[in-house]
């Protein structure tokens, strides 16, 4: 499909194509606005970990009385399976490596959920998705999965053709009958599966201990799109991988395509505390990608995937035609959403217009406290936030932006439902981001526009109030483990892009 020639052409645009953008970038990064793995400021949840506080008794009423008085607006129903076989280098998720999953955390969940159920009553609650996500739930066993699958249908309603995930690791493919284990878990009713293949060249996967090979993940790409699933999510990182190149990311991206996956997401590789890679990318920088490879590489990803009819429905995400998958759409783009989680080191939250209170929850990241909670009746919440109108208003812009767009009447709505300070404050930055072209208005919307897709994290998390970007004592443990801005940074670019000034001017 692709000869030399068009193969250079290609590149050629890319490089054509980055360094239209280059200039700017240039200059934001010289005032200290950038992005690079340890100072990514991708924040999936609002308000972060380190701002809810911890929970009390009291809260637990608050939270019980907001799910019970929910109208049934149908409810995202995350399982988190927190086992690995290996530490990959860059990950901070939470995992316990080498375990197996035990019939007793499956209990564990079982009995969380019937604690979620005695809160709900006898309300009839509809289930819109299920996503299993980990760590790795394809170490569970298709008995585990049926277990699971079965006591969340005998608790409430999962609504007809509700989009039920599972995520997926290669490694999976030397497991003894793995294309039985898989034609097992789509006759249970798992539909979508989302596989983190990161990078098709040896040389980065053994750095980054993920485990497989080329090869493996090759062969195990093969066998899962020959399964009946509706949808078929590839992951790929870049930006934050040792000896990851351009070149390298362009190979992978054509081989994922030969398997026609339903969509690919994308992701920055952000370097935390926590991971391996912290130190080694502190004292072996030039093992990774620079500054300027990271944006040639987000253009060719970008090109790649549209010359070759993936349209993008998420900032991250490409996918052929509408198969944006459901428990994404209904996280990022609904103002009434129950995000209900199951397991330790998750995060959920209540939103219904403010009646009688918006929740943003974070579970407890000890396995142990989470066990003894559970047994003792109690969600195992370790932080609790709520959310008056001001921050309502903040997260359901950042979570709109997450879709690459927000329509004008809707952040209208947004901007009149908040304090006028902060609707002041919010207008103003729509504008100037306008101003120094970072957004584009378009369709009665405003779109983050072509240059400002490289910093769309970024300008996110401009939306964040200062209660959100104060960092405290104790924090950066919270902070290892989520997705955390690095609040210098967003602060040093509010200010430049609210005062059109000069910050301290920082070499990169
Ligand atoms: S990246 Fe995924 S597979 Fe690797 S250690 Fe983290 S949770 Fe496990």
């Amino acid at each position: 499909m692709y000869t030399q020639t068009n193969e250079r052409d290609f590149l050629f645009s890319v490089y054509t194509e980055s360094e239209r953008h280059v200039p700017a970038l240039r200059q934001w990064a010289e005032k200290g606005v950038y992005r690079n793995p340890l100072d990514n400021s991708l924040m999936i949840n609002y308000p972060p970990i380190t701002v809810a506080p911890p929970i009390n008794p009291a809260d637990y009423a608050t939270f019980e009385q907001a799910l019970s008085s929910c109208p049934d607006c149908g409810i995202s129903l995350y399982v988190h399976i927190p086992v690995c076989t290996r530490k990959c280098t860059y990950c901070n998720y939470y995992s316990l490596v080498g375990q197996k999953v035990s019939d007793n955390y499956i209990d564990l969940l079982e009995k969380e959920l019937a604690i979620y159920k005695s809160i709900l009553g006898a309300k009839p609650v509809t289930i819109r998705s299920i996503y299993l996500g980990g760590g790795t739930p394809s170490l569970l066993s298709t008995k585990q999965v049926e277990r699971i699958l079965g006591f969340i249908n005998k608790s409430f309603q999962v609504q007809d053709g509700a989009e039920i995930s599972m995520e997926f690791h290669p490694e999976l493919v030397n497991q003894e009958k793995a294309a039985q284990y898989l034609q097992t878990i789509s006759a249970l009713g798992v539909n979508r599966v989302s596989t983190g293949i990161q990078s098709l060249d040896d040389g980065v996967l053994r750095a980054i201990n993920r485990g497989h090979t080329k090869t493996e993940a090759m062969a195990f790409m093969d066998l899962i799109t020959q399964q009946n699933f509706q949808k078929v999510n590839f992951d790929i990182i870049y930006g934050g991988l040792p000896f990851q190149s351009l070149k390298s990311v362009y190979e992978t991206l054509k081989h994922l395509l030969t398997f026609k996956p339903t969509s690919i997401t994308k992701h920055f590789c952000e370097i935390k505390k926590e991971s391996v890679d912290f130190c080694r990318y502190k004292s072996s920088t030039p093992l990774y990608p620079s500054w300027t490879e990271n944006i040639h590489t987000q253009t060719l990803i970008d090109m790649f995937l549209t010359e070759n009819g993936y349209q993008k429905e998420l900032l991250h995400m490409y996918t052929s035609v509408h198969s944006l998958f459901s428990h994404q759409k209904q996280k990022w783009s609904q103002r009434e959403t129950i995000l209900m989680c199951l397991g330790p080191g998750t995060y959920g939250w209540i939103f219904h217009n403010n009646t009688p209170k918006n929740l943003v929850l974070y579970k407890s990241f000890s396995l142990k406290d989470y066990e003894n909670m559970v047994l003792n009746n109690i969600i195992p919440i370790e932080r609790l936030a709520t959310l008056e109108k001001d921050e309502t208003s903040r997260r359901h812009i950042q979570y709109a932006l997450n879709y690459g767009y927000i329509d004008k009447t809707y952040l209208q709505a947004l901007i009149d439902g908040a304090e006028t300070g902060t609707g002041k404050e919010i207008n103003l930055l729509i504008n100037k981001l306008e101003d120094n072209q970072f957004l584009n208005q378009t369709q009665g919307c405003y779109k983050i526009s072509a240059l400002g897709e490289y910093l769309s994290d970024e300008i996110k998390a401009l939306f964040a109030s200062e209660d959100a970007l104060d960092r405290r004592p104790g924090d950066d443990i919270h902070a290892a483990h989520h997705w955390y801005p690095n609040t210098d940074l967003i602060r040093r670019f509010k200010h430049i892009i609210l005062h059109d000034g000069n910050y301290n001017s920082l070499t990169l």
